[in-house]
């Protein structure tokens, strides 16, 4: 949702991305009611201890469980994703072209101008005039995606009145963010007009750190009532096996996700002293003690290997070559059709329509790259998550309820260009053979 909103922005999707990393999903509008799902998953015959097993055929027994027209849906949902990502970046780019050809941008600064003389709260006036008017053009899209696209699948638990206001705290922190973000940024390009893009990428990788750092503890809530969990027969397993990899928790905590949505999820976020593991209720509601475990492991692989931060590494990578991209194509783009938009150079905030498209296409393009690395790095926690829980069979229930919003058996390019996550194959096949080979599956 937070993702989502913050297109608005192309600068803005960067933090967005690193506000956690997670098991699932993050925190959206939208999961699944009735998807026809088992809710149990029993560990089926052929993927139970045996002198024949096989990790191909408990591999198949497991994905067998689930219903054909579950199936069928879930593919439907999940294919619909990737063309969601062309639509939403074709359509985002029709506005940003209409704010610019029909000079609404100019008439935007031209406004926030009368209003006073103090440059930095022209952007900010700026900012939220084009947040609003954005915000309207792109609802038919945002009402389909998140609301009747995620009721459509049976992913949405919000009726339209609660769903509508979440939308609107998320526009007022769109507002906050970008305003502080926006000002600092255009005073960066008006102070030194050569280096910007340097300076620029400086500041947004600081906002980024700090986004991280603020995120659960004062964005989450905004939206999720936050809690710790104190039933301790689902703490003591998980803070048993924090202790024996070394991480210095003492509380685990839990998240009213289903207020919004019926997906199971959990997530590590936070940076420094806010970082957290946090479980949303689904989980806690449907998962089998085993899989709640499975997932923890995932979560502290996370932790561990300081995901978090190296995602923060990985990103200020992006940054620097976005911006160096970013100047070059701005000055391209003004000097061709700077006159006719009413753009008087790269310090003026009528251009921010033109930097959200340009970083749209430069995020539209790198969608593989992205999705490579943060499923690398989940594929990394997987592996680390069978190893601390020694839960195969939980992993495999817990990859199998993410089957209802996430298509299980992609293609190889598929999986490549589209999934940020393995795929459900990919992540019971896994666990199999850790079965197989780990707990002496095949030969007993
Ligand atoms: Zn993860």
């Amino acid at each position: 949702m937070m993702l989502r909103f913050l297109h608005v922005c192309g600068l803005l999707v960067v933090v967005g991305m690193l506000s956690s990393v997670v098991w699932g999903q993050e925190p959206e509008p939208g999961m699944l009611p009735k998807t026809e799902m088992p809710s149990v998953i029993v560990v089926p015959p052929a993927a139970q201890a045996s002198d024949h097993f096989e990790v191909q055929a408990a591999t198949d027994a497991y994905l067998a469980e689930i219903p054909a027209q579950a199936r069928a849906r879930s593919d439907a949902y999940f294919e619909g994703g990737y063309w969601l990502i062309l639509w939403g970046f074709l359509y985002g780019a029709v506005v940003a072209l209409l704010l610019l050809n029909l000079r609404w941008s100019a008439a935007m600064r031209n406004l926030a101008e009368r209003v006073t003389r103090f440059k930095p709260v022209h952007t900010i006036v700026y900012w939220a005039e084009y947040l609003v008017l954005t915000s309207i053009l792109l609802f038919p899209l945002t009402v389909y995606e998140g609301y009747f696209r995620e009721h459509k699948y049976g992913l949405a638990t919000q009726t339209f009145g609660p769903w509508l206001y979440d939308q609107f705290k998320l526009l007022l922190v769109g507002l906050v963010l970008g305003a502080i973000l926006l000002t600092t940024l255009f005073g960066v390009v008006r102070r030194l007009p050569r280096t910007w893009w340097i300076w620029g990428a400086v500041v947004t990788f600081l906002f980024e750190v700090l986004f991280v750092l603020i995120t659960p503890v004062y964005l989450v809530p905004i939206f999720f009532k936050v809690t710790r969990l104190d039933d301790p027969r689902i703490t003591q397993p998980i803070l048993r096996m924090a202790r024996a990899n070394g991480i210095p928790v003492r509380d685990v905590y839990e998240m009213d996700a289903s207020r919004q949505t019926t997906r199971m999820s959990a997530n590590v976020s936070g940076f420094g002293h806010t970082m957290r593991i946090t479980l949303n209720d689904n989980l806690l509601r449907r998962g089998s003690p085993e899989e709640i475990q499975a997932v923890m492991g995932h979560e502290m692989g996370h932790y561990v290997m300081n995901h978090i931060y190296k995602l923060i590494m990985f990103f200020s990578i992006v940054i620097v070559a976005g911006f160096a991209l970013l100047r070059w194509a701005l000055d391209w783009s003004l000097k061709r059709w700077g006159e006719k938009w009413q753009i008087r150079g790269i310090s003026d905030t009528a251009v921010l329509p033109l930097v959200g498209l340009l970083a749209a296409i430069f995020f539209f393009v790198l969608t593989p790259v992205l999705n490579s690395y943060t499923r690398v790095q989940e594929y990394e926690a997987d592996m680390y998550g069978l190893n601390a829980s020694r839960q195969p069979d939980g992993f495999a229930q817990a990859a199998i309820h993410l089957g209802e919003y996430r298509k299980m058996s992609p293609g190889r390019l598929e999986e490549w260009v589209f999934y940020d996550h393995p795929s459900g194959r990919s992540r019971v096949y896994a666990a199999m053979r850790w079965k197989a080979e780990n707990l002496g599956a095949s030969r007993q």
